[in-house]
């Protein structure tokens, strides 16, 4: 099974390592073919190079979109080296075998990251390249290809481990990571077109990424994670800058990602919002006159579980809130943007992980989520409704006043961020009682304000923060015992999406016990 290793074609975009590697080759009697700017790289090392032209009898042409695709190259790639066919065809047309293939592509997830005209990012499409890594990949019987710079040391150990020659073993893991990253770069390709022309369809898109970062485990330490980028260039958990800390982890990519998210649908100019996450729920969202206010409003409506938490800010952190923050044990803070106080405030907790990101995410942007189920993938439009108070249908005799109106319109949004069934008491903008991920809604609605009524005490208030409150239900509710729990805690106004067979039934009971509802038409369900 082992393999000789005699020609070898290197084509690279990302030139590190080469002179390197085609030194080490070069020693091992491995003869060298490039195309041209690989080419003019390994020659200026002084290095002995053939160009992949001169072997084609073509010149690389319009500008360099054909270089290598030609029988020359391919049938020696392609061919096996055990089939008497293929070898008289080799020797018939004057094809020399090529055992080692090097190439990584034209940087199209870069070109498009950077934000580059439609036309650039054509044109950064690699069609050799891809062509090139699938023959070889295919051919792993006999030929080692090497996609990845990461891959350069492994192949020369290989090579010295078994007197210049490569094990079928080897190459076969090789071939797979080749096939990974032509799939993901293809992907790369489809998804960025369907970005540019709008489309929404998920039947018309490929899905993958580009592995950003082998995790140190999953949700749970025996599992192995690993973090992909879609190559978007959108302000979140995935572009964002980390100034400080340990590496992220699992949860805190995918708690942090549910934290920004959420306070981006408070615009940075309707002024300071916080949202606190735990396990991907939030404990605690609040708006206030500065950050630090809204930080601490969100903190105090469920302090026990912000304890080791993840917070997000919609404004750029300043050392007056980095300083609030930073009394507790906190895992990821994410903003957009931190100024130097904070920063030097931060740098004392080494533990603490700051990113800052270029702006707040787009909740109303379309989007593509997936969920795995055995054996498929689910596809679906991102949730990226919202609502406004024109949307909104009021159905009690009471209309709410207008600061009911806007707490409702506050709760409702994070309603959005909650796990179903998701219930959320808030008041004058804060979060008091957050109900999440109950089997029934009646179990949300009084599970939120219990937690309110435990808060109540620890500071020390004889009545719960529910009271005078309004509650948002990410779906409606299916009797009215939940509305009447919200009642009973002191909420005041409703919002919910209405559309029970027993809406009727619900809005008569909002009407005996007072209560201000307001139907939205728009569920968020969060499973
Ligand atoms: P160089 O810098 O050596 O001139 O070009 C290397 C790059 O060209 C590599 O990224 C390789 O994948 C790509 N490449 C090789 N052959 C072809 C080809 O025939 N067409 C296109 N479009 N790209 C190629």
């Amino acid at each position: 099974d082992l393999a000789p290793l005699r020609r070898a074609l290197l084509s690279v975009s990302d030139k590190t390592g080469l002179v390197r590697l085609g030194k080490a080759l070069s020693e091992r009697g491995v003869e060298l073919l490039s195309t041209g700017g690989s080419a003019k790289t390994l020659r200026e090392a002084g290095l002995d190079v053939r160009d992949v032209a001169e072997v084609t009898g073509f010149p690389e042409m319009m500008d360099g979109r054909v270089k290598t695709l030609h029988p020359m190259v391919h049938g020696g790639l392609l061919a096996l080296r055990d089939n008497a066919d293929h070898v008289a065809a080799m020797e018939q047309h004057g094809i020399g075998p090529i055992d080692l293939l090097v190439v990584n592509l034209y940087p199209f997830e870069e070109t498009v990251a950077k934000g580059a005209d439609y036309d650039t990012c054509i044109e950064n499409i690699d069609i050799g390249g891809p062509a090139m890594i699938r023959a070889a990949a295919k051919n792993h019987a006999f030929v080692s290809v090497v996609v990845d710079v990461e891959d350069y040391q492994p192949l020369l150990d290989e090579l010295d481990a078994n007197d210049g020659q490569t094990t079928y073993e080897f190459r076969q893991r090789l071939a797979l990571t080749a096939y990974a990253r032509t799939g993901a770069y293809d992907a790369a390709v489809s998804g960025w077109m369907a970005q540019a022309l709008g489309e929404k369809t998920p039947r018309r898109r490929a899905f993958a990424g580009t592995l950003a970062q082998t995790l140190r485990y999953g949700e749970n330490p025996h599992q192995s994670a690993a973090f992909y980028k879609d190559g978007s260039s959108r302000p979140g958990v995935a572009t964002a800058t980390q100034h400080q800390g340990k590496e992220l982890s699992y949860n805190n990519i995918n708690d942090t990602d549910a934290a920004f998210e959420l306070v981006s649908e408070y615009p940075t100019e309707d002024g300071p919002a916080c949202a606190i996450i735990k396990h991907a729920n939030p404990c605690g969202v609040a708006q206030g006159p500065t950050l630090r206010e809204a930080y601490m409003r969100a903190f105090d409506c469920d302090r026990t579980s912000a304890f080791g938490g993840i917070i997000a800010l919609n404004q750029p952190l300043d050392g007056e809130t980095a300083e609030e923050i930073a009394k507790i044990f906190t895992e990821v803070v994410i903003a957009p943007g931190a100024d130097d106080d904070a920063k030097a405030i931060f740098a004392a907790k080494k533990n603490l992980r700051l990113l800052t990101t270029d702006g707040l995410a787009s909740p109303g942007a379309p989007a593509l989520a997936f969920k795995q189920v055995s054996g498929g993938l689910l596809v679906q439009d991102k949730d990226n409704g919202q609502v406004n108070v024109t949307d909104l249908r009021v159905v009690t005799k009471r209309a709410p006043t207008d600061r009911e109106m806007s707490d409702m319109l506050f709760a409702w949004k994070v309603a959005k961020h909650v796990k179903s069934n998701a219930i959320v008491y808030v008041k004058d903008g804060a979060t008091v009682g957050v109900g999440a991920g109950q089997m029934s809604r009646v179990d949300s609605c009084r599970i939120a304000a219990r937690k309110s009524q435990d808060m109540a005490a620890e500071l020390g208030l004889d009545a719960p923060l529910t009271q005078g409150s309004v509650v948002a239900s990410d779906a409606f509710f299916p009797f009215a015992d939940g509305l009447l729990t919200a009642a009973e805690a002191g909420a005041t106004a409703v919002i919910q999406p209405g559309g029970s067979m027993r809406d009727d039934d619900v809005i008569a009971a909002a009407d005996e016990a007072g209560l201000a509802m307001v139907l939205t038409g728009m569920r968020h369900f969060r499973h």
